[in-house]
């Protein structure tokens, strides 16, 4: 079992990807209302080394010699992965080691080279000089931006109170600016808190500022903290997609349909789910406690079950509490 790196998890986006988790639960600079980790216990914007190099590093060299190579490395999980000190460390690591080959004598790239980086971020760091920079070296970024204006941001992201929208939007542009690979640019379209017409325009605006190359609207798979959090509608995001796109943007809605299509999709793992919450109804941290997964890999099943009406959820004081539906 490792301490920082979880899954793979059959994602939405990236296929087979191998998680990296560089702070621990749950370290961030915005709480948002839909967070699928949680309530923020440490809203900051302190940028230090949450979770050792070394050790990450160490994990990553096991298992790259113990399991089939993954799509992606996805530095996510528990919280923001930018706020780690050492990210660029990392990402410089997985992409420029190289290893001894014993036939040919010589060092060679390793298979390392060959995986792709994902970064998930909420993007409100790339403000920083330092942080844009570590990012550069990988292939995928993908920053969110749920609203553009100060009243929405502060409802649903309640970012750290340090947090200037205006600078958060430019640390976007700047890095777009630098950065040659792919960024997405994901918006989390939430009923009642950012979808009013002056919302949705702020936000066009915001897109056609920063340039992504592509932006894709998401919305809740499951409950969020909150009791009047709804998922948006296909309908309101098609609406919605079509007054965001314009000739220099490119906007997709993320379908959730893929995952159980994924290799990295265990039935053994669901199974091993549903026999324990058909016991006992769990919340995803009892569930990552008792079969000792990352809360992250727990909750894209927990998604893929409440999609496909097998389990169903209800909101506790405790937190969002699992069981199977009886049929
Ligand atoms: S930025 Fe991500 S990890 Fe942080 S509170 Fe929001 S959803 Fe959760």
């Amino acid at each position: 079992m490792y301490n920082y790196l979880f899954g793979p998890v059959p994602s939405r986006r990236l296929g087979v990807s191998l998680g990296v988790d560089l702070v621990t639960h749950k370290i961030c600079s915005l709480d948002c209302v839909y967070c699928e980790c949680g309530n923020t216990t440490n809203l900051t914007l302190e940028r230090k080394e949450y979770v050792p190099y070394k050790n990450v590093i160490e994990e990553l060299d096991h298992y790259f010699t113990n399991h089939p190579t993954p799509d992606y490395i996805t530095f996510s999980g528990s919280g923001e992965p930018t706020l780690n000190s050492k990210i660029g460390n990392v990402i410089d690591y997985i992409k420029t080691k190289k290893e001894f080959c014993d036939s040919c004598g010589s060092y060679k790239s390793s298979v390392k080279n060959k995986i792709k980086v994902a970064v998930l971020t909420n993007g409100t760091l790339l403000n920083d000089e330092s942080v844009r920079n570590a990012l550069l070296k990988a292939d995928l970024v993908m920053p969110s931006l749920d609203a553009a204006s100060i009243e929405s941001f502060k409802l649903i992201n309640r970012p750290h109170s340090k947090i200037n929208l205006d600078s958060y939007i430019q640390g976007l542009v700047d890095f777009r600016q630098i950065y040659k690979g792919k960024m997405a640019l994901e918006i989390l379209i939430l009923p009642g808190f950012n979808d009013s017409k002056r919302d949705l325009e702020l936000l066009k605006n915001a897109c056609c500022k920063i340039k992504p190359d592509v932006v894709q609207l998401n919305t809740l798979d499951r409950p969020g903290t909150l009791e009047n959090l709804i998922p948006a509608s296909r309908q309101l995001l098609e609406e919605i997609q079509s007054v965001i796109q314009s000739g220099h943007i490119l906007v997709e809605i993320i379908a959730s349909s893929k995952r159980q299509e994924t290799k990295a999709y265990r039935n053994d793992i669901e199974s091993a789910i549903l026999e324990t919450i058909y016991r006992r109804p769990s919340t995803p941290e009892d569930l990552a406690s008792i079969l000792g997964l990352h809360i992250n890999e727990i909750n894209k099943y927990l998604s893929t079950l409440e999609q496909t009406g097998r389990i169903t959820s209800v909101s506790q004081q405790r937190g969002i509490f699992y069981h199977t539906v009886k049929e």
